[in-house]
């Protein structure tokens, strides 16, 4: 950043809010961090960048935007059945505000806090603003769950409720509280992703939207799966706010709702669903892994219609091309 004590007072700002762990030999000061792995464990490593107007509205809080930038990173761990540890910030603003980032830590470091994550590194430089977080989890040798693992004649489940972030953005200010939290404060679901580790046998978090993210799974896997839109979870304010057409399109094809979406062979229903408890969270059955590959949608009207291997990219791709024939 230009002007060097403007981008040293910032990192002066983050370094002193930062907080630490036992495993954090050296953090936020030197040429790099020094960090230390629990012995038996993989590391697993996830990035993700959010630009304004592409992954949050502009008229977003900064503390929402700090929240989102870490929630979006830890679903990533949370789908890898990961415990989270350390995370970096690469911070790229338009201006040296000490205000801003003092709101953007509090989001941030709020749920860094209750994750029991690190900060311990970044850059920090001058530009349109965009937030890159790289987060840093372990799992047992061997154990972290993968998109590849489904088999066919398991049960696709889940998590929570889905449409609600895309129903937030589309409402925009007319959104309910929890619509609009659902949007700008998504809930990484570590405790489930670490709950489903012994019982699912493919996970990923969807962020593009649930066809789109079950797409990734069954091209990963070589599989198909049918979806049942009859199935589908749904909270009462996405059934209060919408007709039923796009309230299914919300809940297939928006994106935003970091919601675990897994596979588990039918015996294990019953362990899913205490694990699920455990992790206080509701999971629900949605549909069937199947040998022919592709995705299917079963309709409200009983129909099944084939999906485009895609799915929905994102909320703004017109519906009828997404998942009707
Ligand atoms: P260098 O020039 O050696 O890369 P920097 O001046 O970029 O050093 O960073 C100094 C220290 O501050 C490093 O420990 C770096 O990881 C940390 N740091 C810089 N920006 C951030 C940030 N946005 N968040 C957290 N740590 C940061
Ligand atoms: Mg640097």
């Amino acid at each position: 950043m230009s002007g060097a004590n403007n981008e040293f007072d910032l990192i002066a700002r983050i370094r002193t809010r930062a907080g630490t762990r036992d495993d954090v030999l050296l953090g936020i000061g030197d040429d790099a961090a020094i960090l230390r792995m629990p012995a038996g464990h993989d590391l697993v490593v996830s990035t993700d960048t959010l630009n304004i107007g592409v992954h949050f509205p502009p008229d977003t809080a900064p503390s929402d935007i700090g929240w989102k930038a870490l929630a979006v990173n830890l679903s990533d761990l949370a789908a890898m059945g990961a415990t989270p540890a350390w995370c970096t910030l690469n911070l790229t603003l338009p201006e040296a505000n000490s205000g801003w980032l003092d709101a953007f830590l509090d989001g941030f470091l709020e749920l860094a806090a209750l994750h029991d994550v690190a900060l311990v590194g970044g850059d920090t430089t001058r530009g349109p603003l965009s937030i890159t977080v790289t987060v840093h989890g372990f799992v047992p040798h061997g154990a972290a769950l993968r998109r590849s693992g489904a088999q066919v004649g398991d049960d696709v489940w889940i998590s929570g409720t889905v449409g609600d972030a895309a129903a937030g953005l589309a409402l925009h200010g007319q959104a309910t509280r929890n619509l609009r939290e659902r949007l700008d404060r998504p809930t990484p679901r570590i405790a489930l992703g670490l709950a489903l580790r012994d019982n699912a046998s493919a996970c990923i978090d969807v962020s593009d939207g649930l066809l789109a993210d079950l797409g990734h799974v069954v091209l990963a896997s070589h599989v198909g799966a049918e979806v049942d839109v009859a199935l589908l979870p749904i909270s009462g304010e996405l059934l209060d706010a919408f007709d039923a057409t796009s309230r299914i399109a919300m809940q297939l094809g928006g994106g935003d709702d970091y919601e675990l979406c897994f596979t588990a062979a039918p015996a294990r229903a019953a362990d899913v669903t205490a694990a699920a408890k455990r992790a206080g969270v509701v999971v629900t059955r949605i549909g069937r892994i199947e040998a022919q590959t592709g995705l299917r949608v079963r309709g409200a009207d009983g129909v099944v219609r084939e999906a485009q291997a895609n799915g929905y990219r994102h909320f703004d791709t017109p519906r009828d091309e997404a998942w009707q024939p």
